[in-house]
């Protein structure tokens, strides 16, 4: 069970999650995974950001707010000031070692990706030994267990892979142990190490990625990821009042709609659940009464194929091109080792057949490396208008119609724009992949309530199916 940050994001909370536990252990066995309290990350990141910038005042500044958050959590959480004792002492260490890489770095007035790791993982180190004291308090058996002993992962810092053979020689070996005798093993999401220990993250938001490697690792029969929302929706709420609870998807209808920005569930988190077909669930801790969404191998078709609507915002089209680039058989090639040489996650590609031009989207925090790195790739060519441009459009979002049941069934594409024309929304470049699970365009950025409202309607995802 993954508790993200929102569901430990105070003393209720981390209540409400222990008895979830505590009730869960009395019928099974069961592993906590959790996240920083929400916010923690973000503000542990701008700590590292005045560090560097050589303001250790602001930073240790930071640190001391955290101490009194969890402190109070603390305070709340356990009644007795003996117990309190060997928790805080916990807690004081893992804010030791954060003052001291912030004072390190900003005497340095330099950030490594190492460091970064090593500071940003500080909440969940917070967050674990507080809820393994409530899942005691609430009278169930209870360790808190860092990651680094169980995660093994490559040297990427702050998007590691994780190594699963040894992560399931780690993780049995240290945890099956503590399953047997009835306790409940609290461990830290988001965090792994490499062979030699070095403390990695997995990415932000990487506890859900971190649930599924433990639930792979130690073969559970489910992952249950509690969330503050109900499930997978058929869109953003905020966006589409008539959206809702989808009872079960598929894993490919969830990694897409996971890859295009639905934050339920971080991208890579069905990866390591997909061969041994564990389901994992998407459930509200605040309403645990609810079933929420059931993700399985083959999901459940409902009616017409279209399942859910995801927009993805905070985006970048870059294109790259020209009519110079027609007879140039290698830019693609060119443009693509270059993404990836800078690790820029590609979201969606699209080139027409007169090959004048290669667009694609990438996250906007990636675009100016990305960008830059182009430009070095093809300064001869920029120089000799072989490539005439590259351009960067940051207002643009892609919107995607997700359904695997859709294959084979002719008109969704039609379907949808011929709706948003009538709407008129305006198309900028639309991709559908062969696999035909995910219908993707690209729209301006303030267009996609319009466009998601419309398509929404246009499917009836507001109605319950059978
Ligand atoms: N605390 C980490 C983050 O905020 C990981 C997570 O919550 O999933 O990114
Ligand atoms: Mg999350």
């Amino acid at each position: 069970m993954k508790f993200g940050g929102t569901s430990v994001g105070d003393a209720s909370c981390i209540a409400r999650a222990a008895s979830i536990l505590v009730n869960a252990a009395k019928e099974c066995r069961c592993v906590a995974v959790v996240s920083a309290m929400s916010g923690v990350t973000n503000r542990l990141i701008e700590a590292t950001n005045h560090a560097e910038a050589g303001n250790a005042v602001e930073a240790t500044a930071i640190l001391e707010a955290l101490r009194k958050q969890h402190e109070v959590a603390l305070t709340s959480l356990l009644p007795n000031e003996k117990g309190r004792e060997s928790i805080r002492g916990k807690l004081e260490e893992v804010l030791a070692e954060g003052r001291r890489l912030c004072e390190g770095t900003a005497l340095l007035r330099e950030l490594t990706p190492r460091t970064l790791d090593a500071v940003s993982s500080l909440g969940e180190r917070l967050s674990a030994p507080l809820v393994a004291a409530a899942v005691k308090e609430a009278g169930a058996a209870s360790e808190a267990i860092d990651a680094t002993e169980l995660v093994v992962t490559d040297a990427f810092h702050g998007g590691a892979e994780p190594q699963m053979d040894l992560t399931r020689e780690k993780s049995q070996a240290r945890l099956f142990p503590l399953l047997e005798k009835g306790i409940v093993p609290v461990v830290t999401g988001f965090i792994g190490a490499t062979v030699d220990g070095q403390l990695t993250t997995l990415g932000r938001g990487g506890s859900d990625f971190s649930a599924t490697i433990l639930g792979a690792a130690l073969n559970a029969d489910e992952v249950i990821i509690w969330t503050d929302v109900d499930g997978v929706l058929t869109a953003d709420p905020r966006l589409v009042p008539e959206a809702r609870t989808i009872p079960e998807i598929s894993y490919r209808e969830a990694a897409e709609l996971a890859y295009f920005g639905a934050k339920v569930l971080h991208p890579k988190t069905l990866n390591p659940v997909v061969q041994a077909a564990i389901p994992v669930w998407i459930r509200n801790s605040f309403q645990p009464d609810r079933l929420g969404t059931k993700i399985t191998p083959e999901g459940r078709s409902i009616g017409g194929g279209v399942k859910a609507l995801t927009a993805i915002r905070d985006v970048t089209l870059i294109s790259v091109g020209g009519p110079g680039i027609v007879g140039l058989p290698d830019v693609v090639g060119r443009t693509f080792s270059t993404t990836a040489a800078v690790r820029a996650n590609v979201l969606l590609i699209s080139q027409s057949s007169s090959q004048n031009d290669i667009c694609f989207i990438v996250a906007s925090t990636d675009a100016q490396r990305t960008v830059e790195a182009l430009r070095k790739e093809f300064a001869k060519d920029l120089a000799h208008q072989d490539v005439e441009h590259i351009t960067v459009d940051p207002n643009i979002a892609i919107v995607a119609v997700v359904g695997e049941n859709m294959r084979g069934i002719p008109g969704i594409a039609g379907k949808t724009f011929s709706a948003l024309g009538r709407d008129a929304v305006n198309l900028i470049a639309i991709a559908q992949g062969s696999s035909e699970s995910n219908i993707s365009f690209v729209i301006e950025e303030k267009a996609v309530k319009q466009a998601l409202v419309t398509a929404h309607r246009e499917f009836g995802l507001g109605t319950p199916h059978g």
